[in-house]
């Protein structure tokens, strides 16, 4: 293991792709897994927080802390019939690759899948476009090897409830405390198809199964470090066109989404023309047929075969309501994966756009409402922003009613940075009135930490009960998703 204290790299590790900048005390560089061993006694002995970082790209801030950064560095992914054991810091790009080699793939592509590792989005439950049509990372986790706190090196695996519940210490009292409260976690559930606030203690108990592994889906490093992760691919992906809507308005969003409901897309996305036109971006919007107003809406459809595809779209084509909005069709590889790469590349340009010293922030950028409620979000968050006078910009995975939304601030100003919580505050409000989640694939990190206790007031306690289970002295990540009570 290697100890890191350069000031220059304990800088460029004290930025994630948050707000907050935290300098670390050091960076431990794990080579191998007794390497976390090390890392955990020494915290235990001095008392450092650690945080486990993989690339950094979050953005609600959970992958920087004052203490110990951990990254690690051995890539491995090895295959067994339609599973895969891998390392956390492979990119999920190069697993990508390794799959497809074997006729393996694995849906989840969050925009970021270039630079971001597995281990960083099985510790956020990230999401990606075709999340409509496949779930979430939670839906692909079988089984972890985890470095706990107090317990060291352990593999978390689902098993029969009623052995969790004579089973070791740990697994015992957290499969009593999720089976106690069963109800109340059920009631607490947001009412959405996808959500990383919190532990997603909903997803523990199933066919009568404790599904352990679920708990560290997800929990940010909260509860210890992720050493090996084995998770379930899908064999063959299907043959996919991508059909492109352009609305004026985000009024007719919903309509749109209804209309193509019954098509089964693997994605509907949400994309603003205005972010590429304010960063002087505009010729990316030139691959697009119409104006350069308004909104894109990408619709990906898919079929096993070639008959089963041009079905699908045949049905499109012969929607009326849908043909005043002069949908188009991309078919060839090269075409759609062009727009794929504009669509993933929003975030970035968006944080090119400027109004004055003011910029897009990170706070409300992962609202999530249960679908039917997306007209009312857009609404309310139209009128919110208008009566501020504040410009914003959206985008997002439309299909699971998952927006996007930063508002132009400049945080170095004070009222701005009042503003910045006023406007979460209401939001969240908004969004808890609809059934939803304050976020729905990104986290609640340090910036949204303050909130989580309102998304589950009755579960809450349960979960910093959890946490003290596995992680007494609250090492693994403090501040994160929970505050110490
Ligand atoms: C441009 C851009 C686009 C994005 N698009 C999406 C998107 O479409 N969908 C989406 O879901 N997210 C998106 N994100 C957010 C982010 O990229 C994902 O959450 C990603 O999965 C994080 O991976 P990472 O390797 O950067 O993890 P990091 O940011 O380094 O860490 C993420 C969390 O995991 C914990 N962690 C990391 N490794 C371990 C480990 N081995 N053991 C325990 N805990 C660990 C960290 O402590 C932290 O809490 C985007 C971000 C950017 C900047």
């Amino acid at each position: 293991m290697r100890t890191l204290t350069d000031e220059r790299l304990l800088a460029e590790y004290s930025r994630d792709a948050g707000i907050l900048t935290i300098q670390p005390r050091a960076v431990m560089v794990a080579e191998e897994e007794g390497d976390l061993l090390q890392v955990i006694q020494r915290a235990n002995r001095d008392l450092v927080p650690i945080t486990p970082r993989g690339s950094g790209t979050s953005i609600p801030s959970q992958s920087v802390g004052g203490g110990y950064v951990v990254v690690q560095t051995r890539k491995d992914v090895r295959i067994t019939g339609t599973e895969f054991f891998c390392t956390p810091a492979v990119i999920k790009a190069d697993l990508n690759l390794t799959l497809g080699h074997a006729n393996l793939w694995m849906p989840v592509d969050p925009s970021s899948y270039r630079a971001c590792t597995i281990g960083g989005m099985v510790s956020n439950n990230s999401s990606g476009a075709r999340t409509l049509k496949y779930g979430s990372t939670i839906d692909y986790v079988k089984e972890l090897t985890v470095v706990l706190p107090e317990e060291g090196k352990r593999v978390v695996k689902a098993l029969p409830l009623d052995e969790a519940l004579h089973g070791d210490s740990s697994t015992r009292k957290v499969a009593s405390l999720v089976a106690d409260n069963w109800r109340s976690i059920l009631r607490e559930k947001p009412k959405t198809t996808k959500n990383s606030s919190g532990y997603r203690l909903e997803r523990l108990i199933h066919d009568g199964l404790f599904d352990l592994p679920k708990l560290f889906v997800g929990s940010e490093g909260t509860l210890g470090l992720i050493s090996r992760l084995t998770c379930r691919a899908r064999e063959k992906a299907p043959l996919r066109s991508l059909l492109v809507v352009s609305i004026d308005s985000l009024k007719d969003l919903e309509f749109v989404v209804e209309e193509l409901r019954a098509s089964k897309p693997s994605a509907v996305e949400l994309l603003d023309k205005s972010i590429f036109l304010k960063a002087k971006r505009g010729e990316l919007l030139k691959q697009f047929q119409g104006s350069e107003k308004g909104y894109l809406v990408y619709v990906e459809i898919e079929g096993r075969d070639e008959a089963e595809l041009r079905g699908v779209l045949e049905q499109v084509a012969e929607n009326e309501k849908l043909a005043k909005f002069d949908p188009f069709l991309l078919r060839e590889a090269g075409e759609m994966s062009k727009a794929w790469e504009t669509r993933d590349l929003a975030l970035t340009i968006a944080g090119e756009v400027r109004s004055g010293n003011r910029h897009p922030v990170p706070g409300i950028e992962d609202l999530v409402v249960p679908p039917g409620k997306l007209r009312d979000l857009l609404a309310f968050l139209e009128t919110t922003f208008a009566d501020l006078g504040l410009e914003f910009i959206s985008y997002g995975h439309a299909g699971d009613a998952n927006l996007h939304v930063r508002p132009l601030l400049d945080l170095s100003d004070g009222r701005d940075k009042q503003l910045l919580s006023e406007i979460m505050s209401s939001c969240f409000e908004e969004v808890w009135k609809m059934g939803g989640s304050i976020t729905g694939e990104h986290g609640d990190g340090l910036l949204r930490a303050g909130y989580v206790k309102e998304q589950y007031p009755e579960t809450y306690e349960l979960m910093v009960q959890i946490k003290d289970i596995y992680d007494p002295k609250w090492l693994m990540n403090p501040g994160v998703k929970l505050q110490r009570p």
